[in-house]
């Protein structure tokens, strides 16, 4: 029999056709030597004995590296065919924060989204008010835009980053992707893709000429809403450096418990979204077909505006679905009246959660006052069904 190897020196061995389904549970597991753990320990500890000179790939103090995070970091590379590990963040905004850092000089032009991630549009918001960067925000949807938004012209300089969310964090916008990293990659415009939503299993970016991907972990990656972490997935070893230096002198480093935990959770993210998936599209479909019609979002629907790019550029339509209700006040009252769904923020995990996102005072106004993102988990579709279409009967005054 022969037993694929999977080193724990990511890149080196790990054979490139495992499916990613077989990767996620199989790779991280250390060298396979008689009487190894079969799952990593978890290595509390601040400090690493030694004394002299250094060699390279000695561990000496945790802030700088700890053997908890390597599973990890080898595990989600390997699924977005990265060639070097990833690097594991405090949080995703902590990756995201550090990707924006290390990827574009300070003074330099941010070509960014109007919709995405509310937190990320206000980090954008926070580096120009303080003058660290010109913040040119376009409209994604409309690609000739974004592609004459990243060249020098006249005065003005050429985009060093450009920020891609697709789909895009609530409005479900899958973007073109392949135009737009031709288009950065000619301009000499470094290009980021937040890949929370599609997870490795939808999208990977870097086979597309993305630089960079970051990860919220906190969401479908770890899976089951205990943990919050995040990563950055570089394409080379250079940029690897960077951000491993950036997260030591910067100190937003994991925690080995945490970390543990995303592997744990890692392993089941292909069980765990092709259900959520199924459950999503099925849902989707249902809202859609509802007599008195709200306004269904999803890429997976056929007359969804972003279907037949979802259908060209992704391999899964994804397990979040929007809803707009028209009014804020309506939709809240669903959310209200949901007794299985949760109520709160946050997507991914295994239950299924539901929130109007226009509640927090930073979501940008483009998102309507009456939606409502629901992250579709992995329960019985039936029982996910009868709460949500009699939460929309009772918030509507139908029973
Ligand atoms: C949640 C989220 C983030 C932020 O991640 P945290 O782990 O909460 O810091 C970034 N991008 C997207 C698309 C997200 O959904």
């Amino acid at each position: 029999m022969t037993v694929p190897s999977v080193a724990p020196s990511p890149g080196s061995s790990t054979p490139d056709a495992l499916s990613p389904y077989t990767r996620m549970v199989a790779a991280g597991r250390g060298d396979g030597s008689p009487s190894s753990p079969v799952n990593p320990p978890i290595t509390m500890t601040s400090t690493y004995r030694g004394q002299g000179t250094f060699s390279p790939g000695d561990h000496v103090y945790a802030r700088s590296s700890n053997p908890s995070w390597e599973p990890f970091e080898e595990v989600l590379a390997g699924l977005e065919g990265a060639d070097v590990p990833a690097v594991l963040f405090s949080s995703g905004m902590a990756a995201i924060s550090a990707a924006v850092q290390v990827c574009a000089p300070e003074g330099s032009r941010l070509v960014v989204p109007q919709v995405a991630y509310n937190t990320s549009v206000a980090l954008f918001d926070d580096l120009e008010s303080r003058g660290r960067y010109r913040v040119d925000r376009i409209d994604f949807t409309d690609t000739d835009t974004v592609v004459a938004a990243l060249g020098e012209d006249g005065d003005r300089p050429a985009a060093s980053l450009i920020w891609l969310e697709s789909p895009s964090n609530p409005m479900l916008e899958v973007l073109d992707l392949p135009r737009i990293l031709e288009a950065a990659r000619a301009a000499g415009t470094t290009s980021v893709a937040d890949n929370t939503f599609a997870t490795p299993l939808g999208a990977r970016p870097l086979s597309r000429g993305a630089d960079v991907v970051v990860h919220s972990v906190t969401k479908f990656l770890a899976g089951h809403s205990d943990v919050v972490l995040g990563a950055v997935v570089p394409s080379t070893a250079a940029l690897r450096e960077e951000l491993v230096g950036h997260r030591t002198m910067h100190g937003a480093i994991a925690g080995p418990f945490e970390a543990w935990l995303a592997l744990r959770g890692v392993r089941t993210l292909g069980v765990r979204f092709d259900r959520a998936q199924a459950n999503a599209a099925e849902l989707a479909r249902r809202l859609h077909d509802l007599p008195t019609g709200v306004g269904v979002r999803y890429p997976g629907l056929p007359d969804d505006p972003h279907h037949a790019l979802a259908v060209r550029d992704l391999d899964g339509f994804g397990a979040i679905v929007t809803l707009d209700l028209g009014d804020a006040a309506v939709a809240d009252r669903v959310v209200e009246a949901t007794r299985l769904w949760v109520p709160a923020t946050s997507l991914g995990g295994v239950e299924s959660l539901l929130e109007r996102r226009r509640r927090h005072a930073v979501e940008p106004a483009v998102v309507p006052e009456g939606l409502i993102r629901l992250s579709v988990g992995i329960e019985d579709v039936e029982d996910l069904w009868s709460d949500l279409s009699r939460a929309i009967e009772v918030a509507r005054g139908e029973v």
